[in-house]
């Protein structure tokens, strides 16, 4: 299996060349030249499996250049038992008729990144044996709080890599910092910098392409890299659990083999719900994907109408994993849409970053149609979501998976469409404690971890330990710096 670009078709990269490099060097994304198939037989001879063999299984599928003997080192490291809190890694709970969660909020950070984060240092360290030749990796990551904290969970004390995470002083929660602040492992650093994410993100696109840094680097044998989502390395794993989650149906005798299902997303940067449609390529029997946008609503848009508009409001939301204009993994779908055309790609890509614009074609557009629903909603049905699922059903959702089941039962009242359907549900409730506690009623003007403690009695559920406990937890990192001194401090943590 190769991989091209999907600004150069006729670029051809190994998996483990596509996963160190990141981006392709005109500006595309690293795409599988085909999609290898999976049969019903076989999903349903893994259904009786657990998640790290129906991993191995589709990802050995792409992997072609890992051995099974290296992938079953990276899969089985990653999806450890002491690190996921369910049995079933990614869990599917049945909500009420023909509607299914998938929760793939189990692992250390308690939101759906670490699917991909946990498996990403794995993956990135063997390629790296392979087409780096042992040199050590450095890794910088700028986070708005998800992203930051998941990546450094997935790489902590990894061999052979060192993390370095800038976040915005003052631009994530307390709950977020004090995840960050008290991370333990030995290879890595947090560091707070005065200015916003977009400072800290320009600060380490700035490191990433100053080409003396990279040589001085290259002379101690170290070569940056990214956790960046749009890796393919991020994207692969996702596809997986829409296998799985099938798989499970499928165990639980809630479907018949070769029955179509339906996937629910809450969507930002489009790598998800990009992921489900991948597995569709490959055989998994899903009728529509319905993506779920909050206010930020320029997916819902380009779905309806088919021009992408990013020339719009920036809005802050209760969903905030999702407030994003420039949804990155677009651009596969895009390409996949127009038959891999790599002109077509470049010149609507091109226009985006002139215009801030592009309309696909009416054949396009109809192609879209035909596989994905868009829908949005904002915070207040939000609220008002989370709440009628905690009081009908019982089951307490974050505000993302919120926006999720809210559009969802739009379109189920709009079109009368019944079919079985899987909502993938992206963190845990106690992740976004205070719009969750708010929603349900409790009160919100105690501190954040009384906070977590009243949410826990008013929804009878457990508060996961790794948030419960980080009152605890001694703080590692109190470094805050000015954005310029950004540079000087990587290279001071990586010793030179
Ligand atoms: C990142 C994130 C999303 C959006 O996922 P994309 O792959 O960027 O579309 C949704 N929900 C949560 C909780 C997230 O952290």
């Amino acid at each position: 299996m190769l991989y091209n670009s999907t600004r150069n078709n006729q670029a051809e990269v190994s998996a483990a060349q596509a996963i160190v490099q990141g981006i392709s060097k005109e500006g595309g994304l690293f795409v599988p030249e085909s999609f290898p198939q999976v049969a019903m037989e076989d999903l349903v001879a893994i259904s009786s499996k657990g998640y790290v063999e129906r991993a191995e299984f589709i990802l050995g599928k792409f992997l072609t250049d890992f051995t099974p003997e290296e992938l079953h080192h990276c899969v089985s490291n990653a999806y450890r038992a002491d690190k996921f809190s369910s049995d079933s890694t990614a869990e599917l709970v049945h909500i009420y008729s023909g509607r299914y969660m998938l929760e793939l909020w189990h692992g250390p950070t308690c939101a759906f990144k670490d699917m991909a984060l946990q498996l990403l240092p794995y993956l990135l360290t063997t390629s790296a044996k392979k087409v780096l030749s042992d040199k050590e990796i450095a890794i910088l990551v700028a986070t708005s709080g998800d992203t930051g904290k998941a990546a450094l969970e997935g790489f902590k004390d990894v061999e052979g890599t060192k993390m370095l995470v800038f976040y915005p002083e003052d631009g994530v929660s307390n709950i977020q910092k004090k995840q960050m602040v008290t991370q333990e492992g030995n290879n890595l650093e947090v560091c707070a910098i005065k200015g916003n994410f977009d400072d800290a993100q320009t600060g380490v696109k700035q490191i990433f392409t100053d080409k003396a840094l990279a040589e001085k680097l290259a002379e101690h044998n170290i070569v940056f890299s990214s956790a960046n989502s749009i890796n393919w390395g991020r994207l692969v794993p996702q596809i997986v659990y829409y296998f799985s989650a099938y798989c499970d149906l499928l165990k639980n005798e809630q479907i018949q083999p070769g029955e179509a299902i339906n996937v629910v997303v809450p969507t930002g940067n489009f790598g998800n719900i990009l992921s489900a449609y991948y597995a569709k390529k490959m055989g998994l029997p899903v009728q529509k994907f319905i993506c779920a946008s909050n206010e930020n609503n320029v997916l819902t848009d380009f779905i309806a109408t088919g021009i992408y508009d990013r020339n719009r409001p920036f809005h802050t939301t209760i969903s905030p994993s999702m407030d994003i204009l420039i949804s990155s993994n677009l651009e596969r779908l895009i390409y996949d849409m127009y038959d891999r055309d790599d002109k077509a790609v470049s010149a609507l890509f091109d226009q985006l970053a002139k215009d801030g614009r592009y309309e696909v074609s009416d054949a396009v557009k109809a192609k879209i149609q035909q596989e994905f629903y868009g829908g949005c909603c904002d915070d207040e049905q939000t609220k008002q979501t989370i709440q009628h699922v905690f009081e009908k059903y019982s089951y307490l959702c974050d505000t993302h998976t919120a926006v999720a089941v809210k559009v969802y039962e739009d379109y189920r009242e709009k079109t009368g469409d019944t079919t079985k359907t899987v909502i993938a549900s992206t963190a845990s409730p106690y992740k976004f404690t205070n719009s969750v506690l708010a929603a349900i009623g409790g009160d919100t003007t105690v501190d954040d971890f009384t906070q977590i403690e009243e949410l826990s009695k008013l929804s009878n559920t457990e508060a996961p330990i790794q948030l419960a406990s980080l009152k605890e937890k001694p703080v590692r990192f109190t470094q805050s710096i000015e954005k310029l001194e950004m540079e000087a401090t990587v290279l001071k943590a990586l010793g030179l």
